[in-house]
């Protein structure tokens, strides 16, 4: 089994990167955004208790979304690995992933962290806000604040990963097919896949 992290800010690519990469190496793919939008799609409690956070693009709870990752990891027990995609987002957040992969007898084999500047961030949000129903892609301000809450919660999260030299930093700008191609070498370097 091998686990990886796409890493990045809002707008970096995770998630277009995310389905090439699970289609090619067979991996289960574990977005928390997606989970915690199909929770609010259902109308269901949690949906509805995460929804105004997720608008203001602000962090959810991590125990909420750790325990979403728990029952994930817990439906899904015969699988290649998974990729995790906008999660962990907080140094709790990794340090309850490593926990819960260890008890499975697994572990983080890679972070692959997309780097993409501050000013194609947020002119790829503003796009994306303009054809998907995406509702925190709408505002500049939205888009300043999930960028903020990276800054000062998420961009930790490499650093916890770095004490284990588990980071490769991958350039995030250019063709979706050229960024994917320095994802895959990435993987295959580390001799993961
Ligand atoms: P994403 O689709 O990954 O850009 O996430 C969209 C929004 O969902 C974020 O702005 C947060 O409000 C929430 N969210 C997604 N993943 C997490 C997470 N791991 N921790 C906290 N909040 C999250």
């Amino acid at each position: 089994m091998f686990n990886i992290i796409l890493f990045g800010p809002p707008g970096s690519g995770k998630g277009t990167q995310s389905e090439k990469l699970i289609s090619k190496y067979g991996l289960k793919h574990l977005s928390t955004g997606d989970l915690l939008r199909s929770e609010i799609a259902g109308q269901t409690p949690l949906g509805m208790a995460v929804k105004s956070l997720m608008a203001e693009g602000k962090l959810v709870p991590d125990e909420i979304v750790i325990e979403m990752i728990n029952s994930a990891l817990d439906n899904n027990t015969h699988v290649n690995g998974f990729l995790f995609d906008g999660f962990p987002r907080t140094t709790a957040q990794a340090e309850a992933l490593d926990k819960l992969l260890s008890q499975k007898g697994t572990q983080i084999a890679l972070v692959l962290a997309l780097q993409v500047s501050q000013e194609e961030l947020i002119k790829r949000l503003l796009n994306r806000g303009r054809t998907s129903d995406r509702v925190d892609d709408v505002s500049e301000d939205v888009i300043a604040a999930r960028i903020a809450e990276y800054e000062k919660k998420t961009s930790a999260v490499a650093e916890h990963y770095k004490k284990y030299g588990k980071v490769e930093y991958v350039q995030g700008e250019g063709s979706i097919d050229d960024i994917f191609s320095l994802l895959c070498k990435g993987i295959d370097e580390k001799n993961v896949a």
